[in-house]
């Protein structure tokens, strides 16, 4: 595994930043999403988000779900991820085929169109946090820091990139986000703006053989900059049977029902993984009786 996400602080503790190189988890996804080389640079893109993102949370039990719905051709987007950076998600149309960009490139933002961008912190407080705003470009990196800035009111440079094989596996994925703390000074404000301004492109930086770390001494050189911690990141579903079933015998006692009387094996696909389970008419019948049970009365 040699995904992995930095996390650290520069300029006497004005900026805070991660910065990740994801190639594995996103070819993952990629393998199986079967997804076209457009959706897989849009997942990729807000997996490498997502991660970061997770990396980012105060606590260690909080998770961090991205939406988009979307009207483009894709639909929309689902990352989910953690505090340790496993991360897992999907698009609604992974076959979409688009044509480049009027520069060439994979056309992301025509493949989303117009929507809306959703954050869900889960916090572990009885309300999740939400903050909502419209898509600006649909290319995710400029989507996420319009939503920082207007939604967090944090000023952030996001950059993500997934550069990929003639093959169409994945090359490269990775990304960093660089955040402004409210002291920060308008001369270390315009020097990393004038040096982003310069950068090129993550992947770039990523297929010359860079590291994240080598990427954010580059950005920050002179600045002063401390690593607080590197981690290792994943694709990771924690789907189950277990977890599956107790999502069909949520559907109700009718339709369990129904199921049971059909007499055929139903087989269930978890959308963030596409795992199949399989369930026999035996274990219906079990788990309708699971779904008939009264719940218990709580004292
Ligand atoms: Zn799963």
């Amino acid at each position: 595994m040699s995904d992995y996400i930095i996390r650290g602080m520069a300029a006497d503790q004005q900026v805070r930043f991660v910065a990740a190189t994801t190639r594995d988890l996103v070819e993952h996804a990629r393998q199986i999403h079967q997804t076209s080389p457009v959706a897989t640079a849009a997942l990729g893109r807000l997996l490498t988000g997502g991660a970061m993102m997770g990396c980012m949370s105060k606590n260690d039990s909080d998770l961090i779900t991205i939406q988009i719905r979307c009207n483009g051709p894709i639909g929309g987007l689902i990352v989910t991820s953690d505090a340790r950076a496993n991360v897992k998600g999907y698009v609604y149309h992974p076959g979409v085929m688009l044509p480049p960009s009027k520069a060439g490139k994979l056309y992301v933002g025509g493949a989303l169109g117009s929507g809306v961008l959703t954050v869900i912190k889960d916090l572990g407080l009885k309300e999740p946090y939400t903050g909502q705003t419209n898509l600006v470009t649909g290319e995710i990196a400029e989507d996420l820091t319009y939503y920082f800035a207007s939604s967090e009111q944090i000023p952030t440079s996001v950059a993500l990139g997934v550069l990929m094989n003639k093959n169409n596996t994945v090359r490269q994925a990775g990304g960093f986000m660089i955040q402004m703390m409210p002291f920060a000074s308008e001369e270390t404000i315009s020097t990393l703006e004038e040096r982003l301004g310069r950068f090129t492109s993550v992947t770039k930086h990523l297929d010359s053989g860079q590291s994240p770390e080598e990427m954010m001494e580059e950005l920050f050189e002179g600045l002063g900059m401390t690593i607080e911690e590197k981690i290792p990141t994943k694709f990771y579903c924690n789907c189950s049977k277990e977890r599956v079933s107790r999502a069909v015998i949520s559907i109700g006692k009718k339709e369990l029902a129904k199921m049971v009387e059909e007499g055929e094996p139903i087989e269930v696909n978890c959308h963030f993984c596409n795992s199949h389970y399989n369930f026999t008419v035996d274990e219906l019948e079990e788990m309708l009786k699971k779904a008939g049970a009264k719940p218990a009365v709580r004292l």
